[in-house]
């Protein structure tokens, strides 16, 4: 290990080892094999790249992002580590080149795709070299039900067959429990030490709120608490993008649009001016922040509801990378509960994914409409126990009131299925209050006998019934774009009375500021 920490030392410049990097380093120095699950940014790199330059032989790094590839490489070159990588972007000669390197033994790591590593050609190349160890990056892409389902993962248990005396390390950012079950599976590491890091940001205090005047509501937040701060806004659509950027800017913020839509050069120049500068709020779609490593970001917002826990957590874990305190701020609405639902139903993907991706999205509804503390149950998504609730939550520190809404919850159903199952929420409510509309009239639901049974709610606090209902699955979304909804399987259950439904009471605009108080 002595040899270890000299090169963290010589070659990386770092004081220390940070989190597991160490003993995940002396297991691959023993020989044995190792599965690491670390948050992004927590230095899974150092955990093969150590060891393959102190063991004899090449690390071989399997890596399915070729960009990130390069970067890698050019950054060990310029350490003086000799490194190469193979991928389809190489000209013939520039492959058998690195080849020859490889075999000579000049190569102290060396990245593969994973196609091109699954060859039997590259196999074959590789039994001729001498090998220090494999480093399976990215190693969720193996699991069918990710995200990032990459079908030449399912082959890398060759590894373990054509080479049982090589260690192998495998690494991801994806830590729930059913993922890593899939990684040991299939890529045979029944026998590998397991790494688990806390996910825990313990400096962000998350906090979503819901809809109203999202804009207003962003702006009071930035006033108030982060005035003069570092932040991201995410929004949904590169137009919302735009107008926010430009709408903060016209209140006297430094804030700059960053999406896809732009000219290069002026994400470019927005992104260096974000980085460099105090105090910009970049305000973008997600395509902003991968491999973004600013470490005073004081706030990330959403002003739509990302898609999934995991797009949450990688999303808002970009604020406090110092350590300090910040702000995971979301708000969000009855429309983007029914947009996404309809982009998911919309979407090509085959049914067997749609169903992972609907999971997804309940998981991040049902986090959103928590009346417990939020770190615990987003820790618990990833598989980690959180004893106690953390105290830093907006469920924690301002503990919402719920409410027994199981009759307006029958009302609000039982009007769904007297007008037909097809009308979108905006009606429904007209319906339950009673309005005097000549749609309504012309459908003749002002004889339904739930025409006007609304009325001790008034239209918000309706909405917030069917945003609820929905974010439950007790009602579902049409998918031709409309928003009609549907009753479901479990909307039965309240109907009869069977359950009892409890809701969380919309929050009062002034919990921001209390919530403020108690910092
Ligand atoms: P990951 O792959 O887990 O997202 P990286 O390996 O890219 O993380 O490391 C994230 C950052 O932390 C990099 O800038 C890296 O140089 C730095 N880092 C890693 N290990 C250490 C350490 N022991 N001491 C200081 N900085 C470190
Ligand atoms: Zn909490």
């Amino acid at each position: 290990m002595d040899d270890a920490r000299h090169i963290l030392h010589s070659v990386f410049g770092y004081e220390r080892f940070r989190g597991h990097q160490e003993e995940v380093i002396a297991t691959l120095l023993a020989g044995r094999d190792a599965l690491v699950l670390m948050p992004t940014g927590g230095g899974k790199s150092l955990c093969y790249q150590i060891p393959a330059i102190a063991r004899p032989g090449t690390g071989i790094v399997i890596s399915p992002l070729i960009a990130l590839m390069q970067d890698q490489v050019a950054a060990l070159t310029q350490a003086g580590v000799p490194a190469a990588f193979l991928n389809s972007t190489q000209a013939p000669n520039a492959q058998r080149e690195v080849e020859r390197q490889l075999l000579r033994g000049d190569l102290d790591l060396l990245y593969v795709a994973p196609e091109r590593l699954t060859l039997e050609r590259t196999l074959e190349m590789l039994a001729g070299a001498r090998l220090a160890l494999f480093a399976i990056d990215e190693a969720h892409c193996v699991s069918q039900w990710g995200h990032d389902f990459r079908p030449e993962y399912m082959q890398l248990s060759v590894l373990h067959e054509r080479f049982p005396d090589v260690p192998r390390i495998a690494l991801t950012a994806t830590a729930d429990e059913p993922t890593r079950r899939e990684i040991v599976a299939r890529l045979k590491l029944e026998d590998a030490r397991v790494f688990v890091s806390s996910f825990d940001r313990p400096n962000i205090r998350y906090r979503i709120g819901q809809g109203g005047n999202a804009r207003e509501q962003l702006l009071r937040f930035i006033r108030e608490e982060h005035a003069g701060d570092a932040g991201i806004v995410y929004c949904l659509s590169r137009r919302r993008v735009d107008e926010t950027a430009e709408w903060l800017a016209e209140r006297g913020y430094t804030a700059l649009p960053y999406h896809a839509g732009l000219e290069p050069a002026v994400r470019a120049a927005n992104q260096a001016r974000f980085l460099n500068e105090e105090g910009v709020i970049m305000v973008a779609t997600i395509a902003f922040g991968m491999g973004i490593d600013k470490p005073n970001v004081r706030f990330v917002a959403h002003l739509n509801l990302p898609k999934s826990i995991e797009a949450y957590y990688q999303e808002t874990g970009r604020a406090g990378r110092d350590g300090l305190a910040a702000d995971a701020w979301m708000t969000y609405g009855l429309q983007d509960v029914i947009l996404l639902r309809q982009m998911l139903e919309a979407s090509d993907a085959d049914d067997a994914h749609k169903r992972v991706e609907r999971h997804k999205l309940d998981a991040m509804l049902a986090f959103c409409e928590l009346t417990t503390c939020r770190r615990q149950a987003l820790l618990g998504y990833f598989g980690e126990t959180a004893p106690r609730p953390c105290g830093n939550c907006d469920t924690c520190l301002d503990p919402p009131e719920t409410w027994d809404a199981t009759v307006p919850a029958q009302k609000a159903l039982s009007c769904v299925h007297r007008t037909g199952q097809r009308f979108g929420v905006s009606y429904l409510v007209d319906v339950l209050l009673g309005k005097d509309d000549d749609r309504i009239r012309r459908f003749g639901h002002d004889a339904l006998s739930t025409y006007g049974i609304g009325k001790e709610l008034d239209a918000n606090a309706w909405r917030g019934v069917f945003r609820q209902l929905i974010a439950r699955g007790l009602l579902a979304v049409d998918i031709e774009g409309h928003g009609g909804l549907r009753l479901t399987e479990g909307s039965r259950a309240v109907l009869r009375g069977e359950e009892r439904l409890w809701l969380r009471r919309e929050a009062k605009p002034e919990r921001t500021r209390k919530a403020k108080a108690a910092r």
